[in-house]
């Protein structure tokens, strides 16, 4: 028999993710190929029964409390990737929500690329959905989520890492269209390749307000071909012999960042069938020349990366590699033959150090499942 003293508690596991291939491309309208990882935050919620929500982060030894009658944005940008979500879920669900408490402990390094930011936010939206049976459905977390990044914590990012982190599946690629929000599965055959990211440790500041740049550029391009072309919808549909008839009627670098857009789309479907039919080799090459495009075209790369990806080309148990997330610094990604994996990690840590005097850290990532929601009574 229950007691009354019992008390629902709601465990949410949230992932990071990889993308593949497919960088910038989500707010662009086009394919990418994201996976949900093994490396999660935890998030435990149980009602407290009084109007305050109070949320404890074990990673930064730090907590903030909220008046559920008065969410509003905060000055630390940790609180507002959960107010965020929070607010919009009472503007969606109205007069829902009751206090709470939550803790919240991780295995995701944080700002490295691998999208603890949609980690956190995904997992605050399926806890509260689940504490407080609110029947919400994935896309409606999903835009949530993502509108929370927008209106909360100013990255005006796309929907890829929210998507990934909520419908990731064991063992799969998602291959998205971010135009139409819909998925199909890749098996994760890789062969006898891990997936290793090696983290610069570097952020340059320059992230989000590149990263909104880039947004606004890539609709600036789109709308110069619209007036001619008003068909296109979104910038990763314009065939390129369409996008060179504006070569010399937009800016230089408008041109560069449609160029690199309509490019890596391209390369995200070659990708997906290279990948199902194993032709590893050949996605290999697609993630080198994607970075190519990121680092000369889109120009969100830096020395750190590069070096790493250069580097990466020396080994020949290294078939390919390439800057993941926003760039500026995070990870790069690289397929890397098993039985060499150390060795690899070894020798890249050894010369990233001796040119940058900064220590890598490299992680080995298997690919996961999507949120996990489990509820019991304590
Ligand atoms: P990424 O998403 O690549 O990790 P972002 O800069 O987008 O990088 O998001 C990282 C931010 O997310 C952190 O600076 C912090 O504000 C928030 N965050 C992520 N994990 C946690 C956590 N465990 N506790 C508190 N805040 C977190
Ligand atoms: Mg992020």
């Amino acid at each position: 028999m229950k007691s009354k003293t019992l008390r629902k508690t709601i465990e949410v596991n949230s992932p990071g993710r990889i993308n593949l291939i497919g960088e910038h491309i989500d707010y662009n309208g086009g394919l990418v190929l994201p996976a949900a990882i093994n490396l999660r935050i935890r998030l435990s919620l149980k009602k407290n029964y009084t109007d305050t929500i109070s949320v404890w982060s074990e990673d930064y030894k730090k907590g903030f409390k909220l008046n559920l009658k008065s969410i509003a944005p905060s000055n630390q940008q940790w609180e507002n990737y959960i107010a965020g979500v929070l607010f919009l879920i009472d503007k969606v669900v109205p007069n829902k929500l009751e206090g709470f408490d939550c803790f919240i402990t991780s295995k995701l390094p944080m700002g490295s690329g691998i999208s603890s930011s949609a980690a956190l936010e995904c997992g605050i939206a399926k806890g509260v959905n689940a504490l407080f049976n609110l029947d919400l459905s994935d896309e409606e977390l999903i835009g949530i989520a993502q509108q929370a990044e927008h209106s909360f914590v100013g990255t005006n990012c796309g929907v890829m890492d929210q998507y990934a982190v909520i419908k990731g599946v064991e063992n799969g690629f998602l291959l998205l269209n971010c135009n139409e929000h819909r998925h199909t599965i890749i098996p994760s055959n890789l062969g006898a390749h891990k997936i290793v990211l090696l983290n610069t440790n570097v952020s340059h500041n320059l992230s989000t307000s590149e990263y909104n740049l880039r947004r606004k550029e890539c609709n600036l391009a789109l709308k110069k071909i619209q007036e001619v072309y008003p068909e296109y919808l979104f910038l990763a549909d314009v065939p390129k012999s369409v996008l060179l008839k504006f070569k010399t009627k937009m800016a230089v670098h408008l041109f560069k960042r449609a160029t690199y857009v309509i490019e890596e789309n391209h390369r995200v479907k070659k990708a997906a069938k290279a990948l199902k039919k194993e032709a590893l080799r050949n996605l290999g090459n697609l993630m080198y020349e994607s970075h190519k495009g990121l680092k000369e075209l889109y120009e969100v790369s830096c020395a750190e990366l590069d070096f790493l990806v250069d580097f990466s080309k020396t080994s020949e148990n290294v078939i390919g590699s390439r800057m993941m997330g926003g760039g500026f610094g995070g990870c790069t990604i690289n397929l890397v033959h098993k039985d060499y994996a150390s060795e690899f990690i070894n020798t890249a840590s050894k010369a990233y150090k001796q040119e940058f005097n900064i220590e890598l850290t490299p992680t080995i990532v298997k690919i996961g499942n999507g949120v996990t929601v489990h509820e019991y009574e304590n």
